[in-house]
This record gives C-alpha cells, structure tokens and sequence, in this order.
C-alpha cells in the first residue's frame, strides 16, 4: 500500500500542476543539491527574438522597425516573425508594401506601397522613407551580396551582438545600411524567479545546453546560474550529470527535448517540462504539466513541506 502521507503529497503536486511518475523521487527532492536545466525550451522560449536595436543618426528605431517590419511581411522565415512581433509589440504601424522578393539564404527585398508614408518616433520626419522605395533587409550573407560597407556604429553594434552570440538583421536602403537589430533566443520571464526561488532554498543551478560558449556565458550571467556547461553533444548530457553525482551531489535535471531524455533518466529526479516531447515526458520521474520552471522549485517546496514530518 502507499504510505498516507505520499499519496497525499501527490495529490497536492497534481493539484499543483505536477505530475509524479516515480513517487521515490518526489521524497527525494527534498534533498537536492543541484538542479541542472536544459537551456533551449526550458529557460528560454526556443524561438527568436529582438533583443537590441540600434540606428545610424537620422533614424529613429521605432521607424526602422516599422520599415522592417513592412519588408518582411510576406517572408516566412523565423527571423522576419520576431522583426514583426517587435514592431507589433511597440504598437507600430507597419507601412504596405507593393513587391516583394524573399532571397533565399540572404534576406528579402520589398517596395513600398507608393502612397504609404512611414509612421515615425516622435521627433522624426514623416517621409524618410518615401513611397515606392525599395528596401532590403538582411543578415552578412546579404551586406555581401550587396557590396554594402558597414559604417563604425554599425560595425561595433555586430560585433558586440556577435560576441554574445547573437545574429544581426540591417536595413538597407539606397546602399547604406541604415540599422539594425540583434537577434536571440529569448530567456522566459519565469526563469528568474524560478532561479533565484531555488538560490533561496541552498540549492545550486547548473545549465547544460549544446550551444555556443558565448550564448551560454550570457543567458547564465543574465539567469546568475551557478554553472554552465556549454556545446555538449546530445549524447553526453548524461556524462555531465553523472560528474556532477560523482561529486557526491543529488542531481536534478529539467529539460524538455529528446536530447533529454539519458540525462533526465540518469539524474536523481528527472523533471520533464510539459510541452516536452514523448520521450523526454516518458524519461522524468516529475512532469511540470503548466510547462512553468518555477514548478521546479514548487516541487522542492512541496516535498521539504511533506516529509519534513517522516524523519
Ligand atoms: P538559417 O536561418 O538557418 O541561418 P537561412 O539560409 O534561412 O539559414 O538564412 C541565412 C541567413 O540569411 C540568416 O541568418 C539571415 O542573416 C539571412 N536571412 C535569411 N532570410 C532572412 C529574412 N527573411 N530576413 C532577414 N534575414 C534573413
Ligand atoms: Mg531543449
């Protein structure tokens, strides 16, 4: 029979938004020591995002990303849909455009509407960009194509995003590029508390992902995560977690791919983030229904609260 006091703590997990699928480890995270997160999907959000705008001296951003956000209305790439949220997201309206050609690898090229004027920030002109005009928006691969130099506010704006790992988008017009945006995936707001609720409670965050050093250097200082281990191959994620075991540490690990999965079996309690695939879900002990990192330390909460009385 199940003790009493385990069924009612799962019961208060469900009602929680968790789901246990191995009771042991429910008791177990109590104990944890370390709590290391998958970055991609469970701390940030998995998709693009503007991160940073910069212009050259006659523009003004909010006018950029509105021309932007024109050029790129018909483009089905990942990078044109975070250029148009920004621009929705500032409340822009976006000017209509007459022709547009995606080129592939490169960027798009788009004319305006020959009766659109572009709505500016505050103190801008109203016709900057005129009617009719054609733009281009692109990354490198696109200021090469086009034999388009970048100026030094511009050069030193694509170096800093490089150095944090981020991709740079211009707008070009007439030759020139006259702006730009830095693009990254996107840390979820949860994360934060999620991380300090856990520092709160002695218990120390790692994050392992598989991409570059640079942008698992930013997101960790960003979240003030403990340690990171960065451009893991999928296959050795569960190397990490046993090294940190071996250190005689009780091992947590959240995640949400496939990439998962040895890593979330070999760990102490695997904790799956809910809109994980199957088999990420089919490897946890604990499923964060409300895909929520801040469940995580509602999970450690909960079991120091349930079996605090047991010892
Ligand atoms: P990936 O997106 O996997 O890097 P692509 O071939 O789709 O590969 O694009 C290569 C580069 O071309 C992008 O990183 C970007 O710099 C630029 N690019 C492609 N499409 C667009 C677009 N619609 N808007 C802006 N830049 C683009
Ligand atoms: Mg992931």
């Amino acid at each position: 029979a199940v003790p009493l006091v385990v069924a009612i703590n799962t019961t208060m997990a469900a009602q929680n938004g968790m789901l246990i699928r191995d009771r042991i480890a429910m008791e177990e995270a109590r104990n944890l020591d370390t709590i290391v997160f998958d970055k991609t999907g469970t701390l940030t959000k998995g998709e693009q995002g503007v991160v940073d705008v910069t212009t050259t001296d006659n523009w003004d951003e909010d006018e950029l990303l509105a021309v932007m956000a024109a050029a790129e209305g018909d483009s089905e790439h990942m990078i044109a849909a975070a250029i148009r949220d920004e621009a929705d997201g500032r409340g822009l309206s976006v000017p209509s455009v007459r022709e547009f050609e995606a080129l592939k690898g490169r960027g798009v090229r788009a004319t305006l509407e020959a009766e659109t004027a572009v709505t500016p920030g505050a103190d801008v002109d109203t016709d900057r960009v005129a009617g009719g005009e054609t733009v281009y928006v692109g990354g490198p691969n696109l200021l090469r194509y086009l034999d388009v130099e970048l100026g030094r506010d511009l050069e030193m704006f694509a170096g800093e995003a490089g150095e944090r790992g981020q991709g740079v988008v211009y707008l070009i017009r007439d030759g020139e590029a006259v702006g730009a945006v830095a693009l990254a995936d996107v840390i979820r707001e949860e994360s934060y508390e999620a991380i300090d609720a856990l520092h709160e409670m002695g218990v120390e965050v790692a994050m392992l992902t598989g991409d570059t050093e640079d942008v698992a250097r930013a997101v960790s200082d960003e979240l003030e995560i403990d340690t990171y281990f960065a451009e893991v191959l999928p296959e050795d994620k569960d190397k990490k977690i046993i090294e940190l075991q071996e250190q005689s540490k009780l091992v947590s690990m959240v995640g949400d791919g496939v990439n998962d999965a040895p890593a979330l079996t070999r760990s102490d309690v695997g904790i799956a983030i809910g809109s994980g695939t199957d088999v990420a879900v089919e490897s946890a002990d604990v499923v964060l229904v409300e895909n929520d990192p801040r469940d995580v330390a509602h999970l450690v909460r909960l079991s120091r609260k349930s079996y605090r009385k047991m010892k």
